[in-house]
């Protein structure tokens, strides 16, 4: 049994110790499935915390003889931020003991931690085997706090100006490790209001350990799915599946450009999912079961996407596929520079005539979303690229 040799407490307090008690399928399962991904993910250390769900943390205590209330105590601890076994007062020294030969605290580092003059907080966490990855945290002057997360180390998309795009892809992200993510910003009495799938990797072709995470979001951190948004560069069969499994979830998808050239020519995965039709019908379908507004990301590009011609064909576009109106919302924001990508941010003056345009024609609802974060590495992808060789 793979967690026997895994855990150190097998030979302190014996495999059956560890997976005995009336949980015992339960918990070998969880802990199996768990120390699988994360040892497929090329880790060989313990799982953490975050990597069980108050279900699996309860089954494990118990399954140690422990009253379950001990899970909800080891649970507080970690909410409150606490990273060692030792200082975890309430709890037996056995039990301490158990844990800290069998479980992790967490399973991101802080490597990096940069704080903007607006408030953004822009974490860069290194993981057990040396990947690292991003997740920006966005206080508003109305009281939310949103959690950007990444899904994947990298990206295998290759967006042509994303410095995610441009590292490449390094490995999937186990559920835990992207809860955690989300987790860490609400440590103590702070608490959050929105998290959104938006950092490093395309959330899609990770979608069970994503899916699971959107469970744990709302279980454990209480935050309703209607404050949850997954963002795709269109990855088809997973925007059909989230509508069947999270149909209160938000769906964002990277538009960036209303014609099948400019869009392949920006992201490659435009073509590999069948192109925009596809996209757009799969996006109406979404609109139509859930009822949840779709938001279309559009990065404006100085003199490549930001006349008021292209407005005009992504109107049409909408439009031809019944997502003007209610049905969805279009997110402009001037580019974020890279250093593998020439193109800059639109003008002032091209961004307000786009959303116009958008809006008095078409009766697209249009929004400049706000950079956050200039002054420090804001940009998907900039801090983690940084940091590593
Ligand atoms: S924009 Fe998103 S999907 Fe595209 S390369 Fe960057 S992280 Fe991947």
């Amino acid at each position: 049994m793979r967690v026997v040799s895994w855990c150190r407490a097998g030979s302190l307090l014996g495999a059956s110790a560890v997976l005995s008690g009336k949980h015992e399928l339960s918990i070998r399962r969880s802990l199996a499935l768990a120390a699988g991904s994360e040892l497929a993910a090329g880790s060989e250390s313990p799982l953490s915390l975050y990597a069980l769900s108050d279900e699996d943390l309860t089954t494990l205590v118990t399954g140690w003889g422990e009253k379950a209330y001990r899970a909800k105590q080891i649970r507080e601890w970690v909410r409150a931020g606490t990273t060692e076994f030792d200082e975890m007062s309430n709890l037996p020294l056995g039990l301490r003991r158990k844990l800290a030969a069998c479980v992790a605290p967490s399973a991101l580092e802080i490597a990096t931690e940069q704080r903007s003059r607006d408030g953004t907080v822009k974490r860069a966490y290194r993981l057990r085997d040396g990947a690292v990855i991003e997740s920006v945290l966005m206080p508003y002057d109305d009281g939310r706090r949103t959690a950007c997360i990444s899904s994947q180390a990298g990206c295998a998309m290759g967006c042509v100006f994303c410095a995610t795009g441009q590292m490449g892809f390094r490995r999937q992200l186990t559920a835990g490790e992207i809860y955690e993510q989300a987790a860490r910003f609400a440590e103590g009495d702070a608490r959050l209001t929105n998290v959104v799938f938006m950092g490093m990797g395309e959330p899609m072709l990770n979608y069970a350990a994503v899916s699971e995470s959107i469970r744990r979001l709302s279980d454990e951190l209480g935050m309703g799915s209607r404050r949850i948004t997954v963002s795709t560069v269109g990855v088809v069969p997973g925007i059909a599946k989230l509508a069947v499994d999270h149909p209160g979830v938000n769906l964002a998808i990277s538009l960036h450009a209303a014609d099948e050239a400019a869009r392949s020519a920006l992201l490659p995965a435009n073509a590999r999912y069948g192109g925009l039709d596809v996209l757009m019908k799969a996006a109406s379908d979404y609109w139509r079961s859930t009822k949840r507004r779709v938001t279309f990301e559009w990065a404006l590009a100085r003199g490549q996407n930001d006349d008021v011609a292209t407005a005009r064909r992504l109107g049409h576009l909408l439009r031809a596929h019944h997502l003007a109106g209610p049905a969805s919302h279009v997110n402009v924001i001037p580019l974020n520079p890279t250093k593998g990508y020439a193109g800059g941010p639109a003008a002032q003056r091209a961004v307000d005539e786009f959303c116009i345009v958008l809006r008095r024609e078409f009766g697209v609802g249009a929004t400049v979303r706000t950079r956050r974060g200039i002054d420090i590495d804001a940009g998907c992808g900039q801090l983690a690229d940084s940091l590593l060789p």
